[in-house]
């Protein structure tokens, strides 16, 4: 059970997400503009923002700007919900802090899978872990060593960090500019390419299970283990 705001001005969409997210058990406020949302998030502390492109008022990536940048409210997962086509606010709005995104039309399946997701990952990362099972992928952090079932694979130093920076956001998108920041650090000289040439690499070695890494076009990459059962 868990607080979920949800921003959009579409009263038919609020209505019917607001419908499921509390058939699914959770508490939800409605805000139809950008201003109304901001003032519940404010005031209601949500686990979890899903969150219209396109508001009457303000855009929905000002309105994560805004989020993020407030300490109060800097932590909470945010869902961006995007019409088909609006490739560039998408990633304007990973650039400012979004967590993930569902294209309209989406089905009710789709987003309470992202929102479950999204929810997990939030209770997860309160953790330290050290040592990490995900299914058959097994990682040791302090000792940079990476199972599948019985048999361990050979990853490079980098690699290892790639994964480990996948594993510890997973279930959120991840742009290749933030990935590039994160494990190779700025560098004039190396790309986005650098990004794509050494997921391929990671995803090779991971073999049977390199589906846990899925691109996500134009924007970067998912890392989505299967649920824990
Ligand atoms: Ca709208």
């Amino acid at each position: 059970m868990a607080r979920v705001l949800i921003v959009e001005d579409e009263k038919d969409i609020r209505d019917v997400v607001a419908f499921n997210l509390k058939q699914a058990g959770h508490e939800v406020f409605g805000a139809s503009t950008g201003d109304e949302g901001l003032r519940l998030a404010r005031a209601h502390k949500p686990h979890l923002v899903l969150l219209d492109v396109m508001l009457p008022d303000k855009s929905g990536t000002e309105v994560c700007k805004i989020l993020k940048r407030e300490p109060a409210t800097a932590g909470v997962p945010i869902i961006m919900l995007t019409a088909k086509g609006e490739e560039v606010d998408r990633v304007v709005g990973f650039e400012l802090g979004a967590d993930d995104y569902v294209v309209k039309p989406f089905s009710m399946r789709e987003l309470l899978l992202r929102v479950q997701a999204m929810l997990r990952r939030g209770v997860a990362g309160a953790q330290t872990e050290e040592l990490v099972e995900l299914g058959s992928l097994k990682i040791d952090h302090a000792a940079h060593r990476v199972w599948i079932g019985e048999e361990e694979i050979d990853l490079t130093a980098l690699e290892f960090k790639l994964l480990w920076t996948f594993y510890q956001r997973k279930n959120r998108v991840q742009t290749r500019a933030r990935l590039l920041d994160d494990v190779w650090g700025v560098s004039p000289d190396i790309t986005t390419r650098t990004v794509d040439t050494h997921v391929k690499r990671l995803r090779e070695k991971l073999g049977p299970l390199c589906d846990l890494i899925e691109t996500v076009r134009g924007v970067g990459y998912r890392f989505t283990p299967a649920p824990e059962s």
